[in-house]
This record gives C-alpha cells, sequence and structure tokens, in this order.
C-alpha cells in the first residue's frame, strides 16, 4: 500500500510498518493539512498550515536548489 500527501510524498508499507499505524498517520496528516500555495512552484497543495513548500520544492530546498 502506498500513500501520497504534499507535506512527505509518497510513502510506502515497509515490511516491518503496521498498516493501521501508517494509516493513521496519513489521516491525521491529511486532516492537519489545508489547502494553500506553494511558494516554490506556485500549485496549489494540500500541506500543513506551517508548512510554505510542497515536498517536490521541499525536496529540491534539500538539495541546494533555489527556487
Ligand atoms: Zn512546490
Amino acid at each position: 500500500m502506498n500513500f501520497y500527501d504534499d507535506n512527505f510524498g509518497w510513502y510506502e508499507l515497509g515490511p516491518g510498518d503496521d498498516p493501521e499505524e501508517t494509516g493513521e498517520f496519513y489521516r491525521r496528516t491529511q486532516a492537519e493539512s489545508v489547502w494553500k500555495k506553494c511558494s516554490g512552484c506556485n500549485r496549489r497543495v494540500k500541506i500543513k498550515r506551517d508548512y510554505a513548500y510542497c515536498n517536490a520544492c521541499a525536496d529540491k530546498r534539500e538539495h541546494g536548489f533555489d527556487i
């Protein structure tokens, strides 16, 4: 099973992961997220209130790209 959200991108259930727990984490993250415009790509994404960037942009920034 795979999950996707704009805060963390894709995450997969590994062999040691509890599907209940991962599903619960996903639902909680989604529940805490709001639709807003990403400061990097200007896409409308569902991210946490205190986040300014979607996962793709956060990733780029982490790798030293200027966005
Ligand atoms: Zn973005």
